[in-house]
This record gives structure tokens, sequence and C-alpha cells, in this order.
């Protein structure tokens, strides 16, 4: 079969790497894709959200199945856009509908989902520029660090947690007034959590849900947790913490509630689910919903997956994944991000890599680069992941770190503390 994924980041690498293996698979297309996409597919010069160019290449180039990265699509509405047109209906979309992409797309819709269907969540309002004083009045309620979070897409930065009352009521009037546009003109303000976060993957048809392999991602920029957030400084698979207990609590209190809810309320999805949790003495609560696969999580996740993933694809296009197994490596799974210094603030980009092919017992893949000729040239804030196996973690992480630094480029900065917090 023919399939096209729609990204172009690390994540896009991984899930590309992993489509390959699959043996029902003739051709793969990425678009935009990157220089890593590049070595292993075809890539396709086409944006995301063009969504009239997508369907002229679907139809043009007999794909088969289109599997999304990236949630800018799904909220914009790609599944529908294919639905509702006779011209491509039979060609699934591995995605949510435009519906159930409001899960990420407006963080008081997943919100009043997890109200609705009694999925442990932090307290919370959700408040307009016109409720100002009653938003202050609930600030006054909690106890610090205040949880501000803008309602809509706003690139990973939408979060302000403060620990002062009076800089929280500022903020949160700077936010309704537009602060990130449209997306901020609602507010969920919300009860700061403490505890360990970990992301949960699950993928499903409607009906039934596999879980994927649980991970731990890195957003800050700094050891030990410090400093800027970014998209992402590495990912650790599995998450010591996330035992089998606790992964039972997940899915009972969690992953069943959320794919019974999504089918109670009629919307319909066929993808992944992404949830950020956090395990608060023990118990698993929700921190967010995403509608597709994390970034760097992907890049070790899909290491774990032994299974045919385009088998369990087509399981979730044809609602028979509750007919699929899926098989996992017991191995550990690690990802480092290489990043271009100055990240996630100003950095300089087009800085010629070398040492991608002196990396035998990692995986590379390509987040921020590009081709220029016969040279990869750095051309983002994240520029590759380097994934790698291991019976235990720390050995998986020796491979990693042995192998960042024979990829070199100018300027190369990575973390070299990731799953420092896990046993
Ligand atoms: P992402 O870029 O991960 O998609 P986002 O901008 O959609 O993030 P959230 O994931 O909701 O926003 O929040 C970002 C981070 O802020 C979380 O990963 C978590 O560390 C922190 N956070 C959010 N809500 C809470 C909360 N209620 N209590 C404590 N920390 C929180």
């Amino acid at each position: 079969m023919n399939i096209l994924l729609l990204g172009s980041g690390g994540r896009e690498n991984a899930l590309a790497w992993k489509i390959i293996q699959s043996t029902k698979v003739d051709n793969l297309y990425v678009a935009p894709g990157n220089a890593g996409t590049h070595l292993i597919a075809k890539n396709v010069d086409m944006s995301v959200t063009d969504f009239p160019a997508i369907k002229k290449f679907v139809l043009g180039n007999n794909i088969d199945m289109v599997v999304v990265g990236p949630e800018e699509p799904l909220v914009r509405g790609i599944y529908d856009y294919f639905v509702s047109d006779a011209a491509i209906r039979h060609i699934p979309v591995i995605g949510p509908s435009e519906e159930g992409a409001k899960l990420e797309g407006s963080k008081d819709f997943g919100k009043q989902f997890m109200m609705r269907h009694n999925i442990p969540t932090a307290r919370y309002r959700s408040f307009t520029l016109e409720q100002l004083d009653e938003a202050y009045s609930f600030l006054e309620e909690l106890e610090a660090p205040y949880v501000l979070k803008a309602d809509g897409l706003a690139a990973g930065k939408g979060v302000l947690i403060l620990n002062d009352l009076g800089e929280a009521k500022k903020e949160l009037k700077k936010m309704l007034g537009g602060m990130f546009g449209e997306a901020s003109k609602t507010v969920v303000i919300e009860e700061f959590l403490s505890g360990i976060e970990c992301s949960v993957f699950v993928l499903t048809d409607g009906d039934s849900y596999k879980i994927l392999p649980v991970a731990k991602d890195y957003k800050r920029i700094g050891e030990g947790d410090t400093g800027l957030n970014t998209g992402g400084m590495g990912a650790v698979s599995p998450v010591s913490f996330a035992d089998d207990v606790f992964m039972k609590k997940v899915e009972e209190r969690i992953v069943i509630p959320t794919v019974e809810g999504l089918k109670k309320d009629n919307i319909v999805y066929k993808g992944f689910i992404f949830l950020g949790l956090i395990e608060v003495k023990g118990e698993p609560m929700v921190i967010e919903y995403n509608v597709r696969m994390g970034d760097p999580e992907t890049e070790a996740v899909m290491l774990r997956v032994k299974s045919d993933f385009v088998s369990l694809l087509e399981g979730v296009a044809t609602k028979t994944l509750g007919e699929k197994t899926m098989e996992i490596d017991n191995r550990y799974a690690v990802t480092v991000m290489l990043v271009s210094g100055g990240y996630p603030g100003d950095y300089e980009k087009n800085k010629e890599m070398t040492g991608l092919d002196s990396v035998p017992d990692s995986i590379l893949f390509h987040a921020g680069t590009k081709l220029a000729g016969d040279k990869v040239l750095t051309s983002g804030g994240r520029v590759i992941a380097i994934s790698s196996y291991g019976d235990t973690k720390d050995e998986a992480l020796a491979k990693s770190y042995k192998n960042a630094e024979k990829v070199v480029f100018d300027k190369k900065y990575y973390r070299k503390d990731i799953g420092f917090d896990l046993k």
C-alpha cells in the first residue's frame, strides 16, 4: 500500500522509520518531511494544512492511507475534509475528527470532557475578559502556584505558572486581553498539581484501543529540569514509577472512560490520544490531552513497538483494532535531542553536520535538518534525536550519549541528564 505521512519533525522521522518496516508498504511519502525522512521515504513539498493540495496528491499517487503527525491539520479538520468529499472519502485518515481534535485545540473543551466523564484532573474554571472579577475571585480561592492556560493552541507557550497572586492577576488580564491572540480570549485557571509527569499514548479506532509504551519527556532546556521550556530535550521509555499498578489505574480511570466518553458524546475518533499525566501520591491525573503522538516521546516509543505498525493503523481505519495484537519490546528505549545553541531563544541555522554515518548502535531521527546538495545542514532549534536501546536505562543512555559526541555541528547543545529522576 501507499501511505502519506504529514509532518516534518523527529516524530515523523520516527513514525516513518516504523512504517517502512512493514511489509505491507510499497511507498511512503512524507510531506514536507526533512533530511532524515528523505533517506527512507519520498519527501513531498507540500504544507500539512493545504488540504486541496493533499487531496490532489493522494488521488494522483494512489494513496491508501494518510497518517497525520502534528495537531494543526487535525484541529483544522483534515479528517472531516476527507469524509465530506466523495472523491477521497474511501481513503482513511489516521487522526480524530475536528470535534475530537478539540480535546487538544481547546483546553476548556478538554476539561469539560474530563468533568463530564469523571476523569481525574485538576479543579478548574474557565473565564473570558467579561468575567475578569469572577476570575480574580477564583484565583483568590486557590493556593499558589497559580496555573493559567490559554484555551487555544499557543505553540506550547500558552501555560503560565505563577507563584504570586498579584502577578497571576496581572498576567491573567494580559492573557484575556489577547496576549496569545484568539487562543487566550478564554483562559482556564486550574489548581496546581504537584507530582511527576509521564506521557501515555493510546491508539483507538473509536471502539477498541491499544496502550502504547509509556514514556517520560524532559521539557526544560537546562539540566535538573531548569530554565525555559522547549519542545522536548529527550525521553525515556519505560518509566519506572508507571508500574503495572499505576498503569492499571490509568487504564481503568482514564483510558477506558476517555474512549467510552468519546463514544457517548458521538465524537468520531480514529487515531492517537496523548494523555499528559501527573502522578499525585500514586494516583494518575490528567494534565492535558493531545490528539497526536508526542515529540520526542515518539522517538523512544516507536523503538518499543515490535508489531507491524501499519497493521495496527489498518485496524484503526477498519475498526478492527480489537482483533490485533500489539507486541512490545521489553528493552529500554531512550532518545537524546541535540539542539542548536541558544534554543529555545535565538539560534543560528545552516550549520553543517558531520558524523551522521558513524553511529551504528543508535538510530538517528532528524528534526530540524535540511539537505543542501550532499550536505546536511541544521534548520531548526531541535536538530536531531539520538535514540538507543538498552537492557537498562543507563545502558541505552550511554549509547545515545556516546553518539551525541560523534554527531558534530557548531554550537551543538544537549542535556546530559535525561532520565535523571527515574530509577
Ligand atoms: P504542551 O507543549 O506539552 O502541549 P501545553 O502548552 O499544551 O503543553 P499543558 O501540557 O497543559 O500545556 O501544560 C504545560 C506544562 O505545565 C505541563 O507539562 C506541566 O508541567 C505544567 N502544568 C500544566 N498544568 C498543571 C497543573 N495543573 N499543575 C501543575 N503543573 C501543570
